[in-house]
């Protein structure tokens, strides 16, 4: 059993070395969750947010969360009325309506808006990540807090709030677990990543898989495992569009499970190479 828990990285863990070491915010449930997507989309950079404006934007994020006191669990309670623009009255040109332009300001946030609407998306689990990156730029173009530095302290505050939540939309869509988490609380149901496994042959299969990979003795050995690891992180995740399609969100949770499994191995594997 231990060996297996060796898998698992405590994500505080992960999302302190994200961020600034002035940014000694603490994780509370809410911002665990997001602080948990962190985890999920930072496999492929070796833990480390290597883009320099994904990163300062996490940090605008973080920064006023710690200061406005702001969480998710607000997020109903914190609707923003956004039928005209609060700067010049404009009823908005298009939506989501995160930026008027009318007078180009930032609006505040609604939360009202998910993710997959923030991108253009119809709330669906298979989409083309190549639309994603197109939009997640002509959002940060309008968006972004650099942008809004001589304005007032209220747009600055939407800024960093509006760029935050699309660079945590980004992550989210772009990661198939990320989504896949994300998708289901969209319909009210939670997964508990840390969940005990019950299944014996998964367990089984993951201790094997885990051994595999102490045990490699070149990277090609650990590449050959880490592709393996893709093609059934691929294979779960058509499951999970299947279960999902069907409302099935029993076997919808089963196709996670496997998949954060898979996932894990593959951050180790990336530790590794
Ligand atoms: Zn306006």
């Amino acid at each position: 059993m231990n060996r297996t828990k060796k898998l698992w990285k405590p994500f505080c863990q992960v999302a302190h070395r994200a961020l600034p070491s002035t940014s000694r915010f603490k994780l509370s449930n809410y911002n665990y969750n997001f602080a948990t997507q962190i985890y999920f989309l930072d496999c492929t950079s070796s833990s480390r947010i290597q883009n320099p404006s994904l990163y300062r934007g996490l940090c605008y994020y973080f920064e006023n969360l710690k200061f406005s006191g702001r969480s998710f669990c607000s997020e109903s309670a914190e609707k923003a009325s956004n039928a005209t623009c609060w700067n010049c009255n404009e009823a908005p040109k298009a939506a989501p309506f995160l930026f008027c332009e009318s007078c180009r300001s930032v609006q505040p946030v609604d939360h009202s808006v998910d993710y997959f609407q923030i991108f253009g998306l119809g709330k669906k689990y298979e989409i083309g990540n190549e639309k994603l990156e197109g939009k997640y730029k002509d959002w940060q173009k309008r968006i972004h807090p650099d942008l809004v530095h001589s304005k007032s302290e209220k747009e600055r505050e939407y800024a960093a709030e509006q760029s935050g939540r699309v660079i945590e939309a980004y992550r989210t869509l772009t990661n198939p677990l990320a989504r896949a988490i994300y998708i289901l609380r969209l319909e009210g149901v939670e997964v508990n990543e840390e969940e005990t496994v019950s299944e014996p042959e998964l367990l089984m299969e993951i201790m094997e898989i885990r051994e595999a990979v102490e045990d490699a003795a070149d990277s090609q050995t650990l590449k050959e495992i880490q592709s393996q690891m893709q093609e059934k992180l691929i294979h779960w995740g058509n499951s999970f569009a299947n279960a999902y399609q069907n409302r099935n969100f029993d076997e919808a949770r089963v196709c996670i499970r496997r998949m954060t499994y898979y996932h894990r191995v593959n951050e180790e594997i990336a530790k590794k190479l």
